[in-house]
């Protein structure tokens, strides 16, 4: 535990259960100081939330669906009446009805592609917008990316279109927002098995794939993920912003597979 986070306070959006990527991001926050408030989507979510809150000591839960502007809204007059300002912001949410995470891009439906980019590139900006509010002495926004948005990654379809506007807007939002002194990054995860990532057809085939071909021969996890996320969060990532950095134990370097090269 350290205090590279002391004194600052922030909302972690897409916390599902302890698999969540957010939450390794949460923890890694809190460990190092931060006090966190955190959204659920749905009641369902709400008693898997609460105790992963409780854990680190958190007071503020919020049902928030981006889908509800006003369940939005509600959700930074919260955090306007209980803190009056934010130091940082993660968003890590995204959705694809899970019949267009199998098969073919080209045949995404105009309902699923517009709900997939509504929700999952969309909503950034949508909550950017209020965040920025609460962030009148600068702060850090992130948000969360895959590799299927610059390379084709079987089955990851709608998702891939979506993540590429999300790491356009990333850019965009960072000049935006930087003359407020606000920071807007993301991270490119490697795959990681989480309930999100079960609605991705062949995922297991995509973990293996990467444990063979990433540089460190194996996976990420969500404490590596978290870290990251906090070098970006905190000050020590004071002069970033605009960029997407990956985490995905170095995958995206390599261009070919090297297990049957001679001399490997
Ligand atoms: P997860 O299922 O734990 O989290 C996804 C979250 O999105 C959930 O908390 C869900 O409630 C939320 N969400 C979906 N629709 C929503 C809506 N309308 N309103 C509010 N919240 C909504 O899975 P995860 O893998 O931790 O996903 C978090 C982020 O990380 C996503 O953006 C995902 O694309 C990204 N990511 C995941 C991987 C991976 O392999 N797991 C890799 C790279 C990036």
């Amino acid at each position: 535990k350290g205090n590279l986070m002391a004194g600052k306070r922030g909302l972690v959006m897409g916390v599902a259960n302890n698999r969540s990527i957010a939450w390794g991001i949460a923890k890694a926050c809190a460990d190092q100081g931060a006090e966190i408030a955190f959204t659920y989507q749905g009641e369902a979510l709400q008693k898997r939330v609460i105790p992963l809150a409780e854990s680190v000591g958190s007071k503020l839960v919020m049902p928030c669906d981006v889908m509800d502007a006003a369940s939005m809204d509600a959700v930074f007059a919260t955090l306007e009446k209980e803190w009056g300002k934010i130091d940082f912001f993660v968003h890590a949410i995204a959705y694809s009805n899970k019949a267009e995470l199998d098969g073919r891009y080209v045949d995404t439906t105009l309902d699923n592609f517009t709900a997939s980019l509504a929700i999952s590139c969309y909503s950034f900006a949508a909550l950017c917008q209020r965040a920025e509010k609460l962030m009148p002495d600068g702060g850090s926004i992130l948000t969360l990316t895959y590799y299927g948005s610059e390379k084709v990654i079987p089955h990851y379809n709608v998702m891939g279109v979506a993540k590429a506007a999300l790491e356009a807007s990333v850019r965009y939002l960072a000049v935006d927002l930087g003359r407020n002194n606000i920071r807007v990054n993301a991270v490119s995860a490697g795959p990681i098995k989480t309930l999100a990532a079960s609605g991705i057809g062949d995922f297991r085939y995509i973990l293996k794939w990467n444990e063979l071909n990433s540089p460190l021969k194996r996976t990420v996890t969500i404490e590596e993920v978290g870290n990251s996320a906090l070098y970006l969060l905190s000050d020590l990532g004071a002069g970033v912003t605009g960029e997407v950095h990956h985490v995905d134990a170095g995958y995206h370097v390599v261009g070919m597979k090297a297990e049957d090269a001679p001399d490997m």
